[in-house]
């Protein structure tokens, strides 16, 4: 699970699973547009350390 917060206060909205979420904070009003983030390292044409 995760913490899904507001991105302007900080105050937490809830927790779950999510992929995609639009969610209005009540506190500050702000809009959170909330996407997971997966946890993908970008490796295109970056050189590797240590790899020969
Ligand atoms: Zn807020």
């Amino acid at each position: 699970m995760q913490d899904i917060r507001c991105g302007q206060c900080h105050k937490k909205l809830g927790a779950g699973i999510y992929h995609c979420l639009d969610i209005k904070c009540p506190r500050c009003g702000t809009m959170n547009l909330l996407r997971a983030t997966s946890p993908k390292p970008e490796r295109q044409g970056a050189p590797v350390k240590g790899v020969r």
